[in-house]
């Protein structure tokens, strides 16, 4: 006999107020008379008020996979399942999204076909992990949905301790201050690390995200364990006359208090003729004047990333913003995004071999010290890999002068190329 519509009293609160509730959507789902799924997210809301009656949730994971794979799958099965049987089993499928977060809507459309057939109906774009969330499906109904979606190109997420999924922003495809291809250097380092996503070994989670510039659309700074962050090297480019529309329409007083005021190192100059001068050697490329005044300021030329390591929040030893390791990399021909993908994949084996349990990239950085992991990971210490912008520069005091040296070589190398 099909299941009632249970009494939800205090599911109905959240539904209250102006913002849209999940509630609602499981209601629908619920109401949806003659689909195979309405049942389970009958059951479903039935346990859910159980949890908001009891204060106490209700699901336990356990081991549910597909053929081939380690994670992905998240197991969830039902502590009271006598109560609510037909919401018994309910496993996520964590399904990495495109790169960008682009899709169209038939590929949306034949994802939620695919999960009509299969599961609860249920999607979430995107969890916090940055995943697409196929939610509630049974343990005899996880193959073939992944089968399905993997032949429409889609492959699975990460989960546990191993490489996670990957983020980047929309980037290029959408946004003028895009300084790579987003798309291409996550695909280049995802896919060269994949073994570690799909069959988790690592000491804990090890997480890469791409932004396009410092605006750093998807947190990669402060989220991630490898963060490629859009920069560039060269001048920012001024649009003298658009600047001076700027400035006309509205007044000296404004463009001084929202701009040239809030530069972080006072590198703006408004000019008597209303003109901008920039000191590009003090400029830190912090996007604020450019997001200001679009249409006059941009990017330079030279165009690369700037990388760091070891961001998280929050983590045991509190929230770490990431440590610049390379200041400057170029990313334009295949071969840098080849050197790319290599500096991740050389951090990954170091941090696989050198972290202890249950320990990240910045926990491991602050336990055997930023000299010891550049060393590890075949870096050259460089004045520009600061940990706070203008306050404090990583210096390292064994063999400085060597390192000087080394350094100076290295300027000179790259000023005669
Ligand atoms: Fe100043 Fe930031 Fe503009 Fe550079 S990008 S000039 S640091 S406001």
């Amino acid at each position: 006999m099909a299941n009632k519509m249970p009494d939800t009293p205090l599911l109905d609160q959240l539904e209250d107020g102006p913002w849209p509730s999940f509630i609602t959507g499981l209601k629908r789902l619920a109401n949806d008379e003659g689909k195979q799924y309405a049942p389970v997210m009958k059951s479903l809301l039935g346990q859910l008020e159980h949890s908001y009656e009891t204060r106490k949730g209700y699901w336990k994971g356990g081991t549910v996979g597909v053929l081939g794979y380690g994670a992905g799958i998240i197991p969830r099965f039902s502590e009271v399942a006598d109560k609510f049987p037909e919401s018994r089993e309910f496993h996520t499928l964590r399904v990495m999204p495109p790169a960008g977060m682009h899709y169209n809507t038939k590929l949306l459309r034949d994802m939620c076909d695919v999960w009509e057939r299969h599961g609860s109906g249920l999607i979430a774009f995107h969890g916090q992990s940055g995943d697409i969330m196929f939610q509630g499906a049974d343990t005899d109904h996880v193959q073939s949905a992944f089968n399905e979606l993997n032949e429409m190109g889609f492959d699975l997420g990460g989960a546990g301790a191993g490489v996670r999924t990957s983020m980047s922003c929309v980037g290029a495809a959408r946004c003028e201050q895009s300084c790579y291809d987003e798309s291409k250097a996550m695909q280049s380092v995802i896919n060269n690390v994949l073994d570690d996503m799909h069959r988790p070994s690592l000491p804990y989670k090890f997480k890469a995200k791409f932004s396009g510039c410092a605006n750093d659309c998807v947190n990669a700074s402060h989220r991630s364990d490898f963060a490629v962050l859009g920069t560039w090297a060269d001048d920012m480019k001024v649009n003298q006359e658009k600047f001076k529309q700027y400035v006309a329409e509205r007044g000296r007083k404004e463009i001084i208090d929202q701009v040239i005021n809030l530069c972080p190192t006072r590198a703006l100059s408004l000019n008597d003729d209303d003109t901008l001068d920039v000191d590009n050697q003090s400029c830190v490329r912090c996007m604020h004047c450019i997001n200001v005044l679009t249409k006059a300021l941009s990017p330079g030329d030279v165009k690369g990333c700037t990388i760091l390591v070891g961001g998280k929040r929050t983590l045991k030893i509190g929230d770490l913003m990431g440590s610049v390791v390379v200041p400057f990399m170029r990313l334009e021909t295949d071969e840098d995004y080849e050197k790319l993908s290599q500096l991740a994949a050389d951090v990954l084996d170091f941090f696989a071999e050198n972290a202890l349990e249950h320990e990240r990239t910045g926990e491991m950085i602050e336990r055997i010290g930023l000299v010891n992991f550049l060393e590890g990971v075949g870096l050259d210490v460089d004045p520009n890999m600061v940990k706070h912008p203008r306050t404090s520069s990583y210096v390292r005091m064994d063999d400085w002068d060597a390192e000087v040296e080394k350094w100076n070589k290295r300027k000179q190398s790259a000023a005669a190329e």
